[in-house]
């Protein structure tokens, strides 16, 4: 889908992109067929996306022998959608009120993800689809620099530490403003995420890590108080950090370590 085909497509059908949902389309062919070739799909796979919008990936995807579902929240988008009359499953929600949504039913997750809810999009993707074997993502700058953040850093947070708990994750490439319609302030990078044969993930784990950074300034025990002073003090003592650590100095190992010795004590 080019950029042309996204003015007309809106045109025809009496569509203003919407911003309270972020749609900034793709509208560059190179970029759709190198996100599809990163998230490595093959004929046979069950493929869930997130806000297919005019079809740029649902389009390519439909015609591939796949098992595809696309969840949008736009209505508008639905009704044209479905008047396309694509290889698809089309669900009409809000995808983060579905409640757990798809666990052991797919096998790839793909998303141009809407930039205001990327966080949450990616918690729930990682949480409900832990079996899943690859996520492919366009995020946008500020989220790949929260998502790649290392221990210690101004941007380093739950998004990282969630993201590592699911397994690897590779940036693929940068992608220009002006391969969107309408064209973000940012640059955008599409990112790949592996699972490791032993991911760990357990909603209760990341509400934990979200829990420890609730307020960064203060002291991981303080951010912790509800499981009981001695048993936190006890657990970080354990990690070989001090009492009065932040979470932003903990590395995954010791969030997952610290998770461990709290629910197991
Ligand atoms: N995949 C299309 C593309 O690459 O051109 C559209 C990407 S656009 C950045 C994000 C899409 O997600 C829009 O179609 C938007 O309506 C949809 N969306 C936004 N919030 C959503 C949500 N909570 N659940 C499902 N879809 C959502």
């Amino acid at each position: 889908m080019n950029r042309e085909e996204v003015l007309i497509i809106l045109n025809n059908n009496n569509l203003l992109p919407e911003s309270k949902f972020g749609q900034n389309f793709l509208c560059d062919e190179n970029i759709i067929s190198d996100i599809i070739s990163c998230s490595g799909i093959k004929a046979g796979d069950r493929v869930l996306e997130i806000g297919p919008g005019l079809g740029a990936l649902t389009r390519p995807l439909s015609s591939m022998e796949i098992d595809l579902t696309v969840v949008e929240i736009d209505k508008r988008i639905v009704s044209y959608l479905e008047d396309l009359d694509l290889d698809a499953k089309i669900i009409s929600s809000d995808y983060l009120k579905l409640k757990d949504y798809g666990a052991g039913c797919f096998d790839i997750a793909i998303s141009n993800i809407p930039y205001y809810v990327t966080t949450p999009i990616i918690k729930k993707l990682i949480e409900d689809l832990s079996s899943c074997r690859r996520m492919t993502f366009m995020v946008e700058d500020d989220a790949l620099q929260r998502i790649m953040a290392q221990p210690k850093t101004k941007q380093y947070g739950p998004l990282a530490v969630i993201m590592n708990a699911f397994g690897s994750i590779r940036k693929e490439f940068t992608v220009p403003g002006n391969s969107f319609y309408p064209a973000p302030n940012t640059l955008s990078s599409v990112i790949t995420l592996e699972r490791s044969g032993n991911n760990v993930i357990d909603p209760s784990f990341t509400d934990f890590v979200t829990l420890c950074f609730n307020q960064r300034r203060k002291k991981l025990l303080n951010n912790l108080s509800t499981y009981g002073k001695e048993t936190v003090l006890a657990a970080i003592e354990k990690t070989g950090l001090s009492a009065d650590c932040r979470a932003e100095e903990l590395s995954f190992d010791l969030f997952l370590k610290l998770y461990n010795d709290i629910i197991n004590s």
